[in-house]
């Protein structure tokens, strides 16, 4: 009998033991991330994306895939990729329907490219929770990529807003292992959403979940007309430490109440481009400056992403600046939002 444990040294190497009655087997596996490939963003010469995704059936996407595979059209390792994302993803059951989760960025534009590959468009919806903070372009883009997909079910989901939460109501910076925001500005409208068009829930058995009937003020049990949805959603291994470790299956989200899949959990930045590139979408313009969708002045962008914003949106910039003031501290782990606007406003 094999007994395997995994343990992890520092943040980068995942050790595995295969303890069998043989003696023991040791494995050190490297983890690595994005940006250890120094992957740069630069889409083929000439690029053109075409008006709509070609409607196939998931056999006949597969068939391309391999064929694509077989011109050089595209590596072996990414239709590998692509092919056991489309093999993994579950099968539905009886009159259920899959919820994509959509930021407007590359991975979830990835995840809604495979979701529709997968399965039939009718049985499709989207979702995209508004944070009030998105990069004008971001907004721009969507509904362009929304067109080209060909979905009708594609709903924005309301919010506060990330400014007035972090004014009025959670007066502090979200932290790696804390994104107050994420939960209350994405997640929660999210569920509330789902819960307000009658999906079921997926509850635990022994510990029924804590719902929150978010939708009214005291709360109510929810009204079930339909099955949970299986929601789709674009996070990767290789974005970071705090998702590295996040299961391969589908595995019910602890917030959203429901079974959630990430086909691109495996996947590389660099997967994730030429894959977009290969199908012919139109992608969102906002990468040509910074590396990731988000908040426009997410806590967690990097210096130069702030000082972009300032140059290309100072009104976006104005605004986190005074968030920070209300905060009463400068923002985590970079350069704060107020010496940022006071650089740029005498250079
Ligand atoms: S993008 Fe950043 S600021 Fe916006 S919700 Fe996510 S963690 Fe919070």
């Amino acid at each position: 009998m094999t007994r395997t444990e995994n343990y992890f040294i520092g943040n980068r190497h995942q050790v595995t033991f295969d303890i069998s009655e043989a003696g023991e087997m040791i494995t050190v596996i490297p983890k690595l991330f994005d940006r250890d490939l120094k992957y740069t963003f630069c889409p083929p010469k000439n690029y053109q994306p075409t008006d709509n995704i070609c409607e196939r059936s998931e056999i006949e996407w597969c068939s391309i895939i391999k064929e694509s595979v077989r011109n050089g059209e595209i590596r072996k390792e990414l239709g590998d990729k692509v092919l056991t994302s489309l093999e993994r993803l579950p099968n539905l059951q009886d009159g259920q329907k899959v919820g994509v989760c959509f930021s407007g960025g590359k991975d979830s534009q990835a995840i809604s490219i495979l979701t529709r590959m997968k399965y039939p468009k009718e049985s499709l919806f989207m979702m995209f929770a508004d944070t009030k903070d998105e990069w004008p372009e971001t907004y721009s883009f969507i509904p362009r990529f929304i067109r080209w997909l060909n979905i009708s079910d594609f709903v924005t989901l309301d919010s506060m807003g990330i400014h007035k939460l972090l004014r009025e109501h959670i007066s502090c910076w979200p932290i790696a292992k804390r994104r107050h925001c994420t939960k209350n500005l994405k997640m929660l409208p999210m569920r509330d959403y789902l819960d307000e068009m009658e999906f079921g829930q997926v509850r635990l058995d022994q510990k029924p979940a804590k719902f929150r009937p978010s939708h009214t003020r005291h709360g109510s049990t929810i009204n079930v007309t339909k099955p949970a949805p299986l929601l789709i959603s674009g996070e990767r291994h290789m974005e970071g430490l705090s998702r590295s470790n996040i299961p391969v299956e589908p595995e019910r989200d602890e917030l959203l109440l429901r079974m959630t899949a990430r086909p691109v959990i495996e996947w590389s930045i660099k997967d994730i481009w030429e894959f977009l590139f290969w199908m012919k979408t139109p992608y969102n313009p906002v990468y040509h400056y910074v590396k990731r969708v988000a908040c426009s002045g997410c806590p967690f962008a990097g210096d130069e992403e702030i000082y972009c914003l300032g140059k290309k949106h100072p009104n976006m910039l104005t605004e986190w600046a005074e968030t920070e003031r209300q905060i009463g501290s400068p923002r985590l782990g970079g350069v704060s939002f107020n010496v940022v606007l006071q650089e740029l406003l005498s250079s």
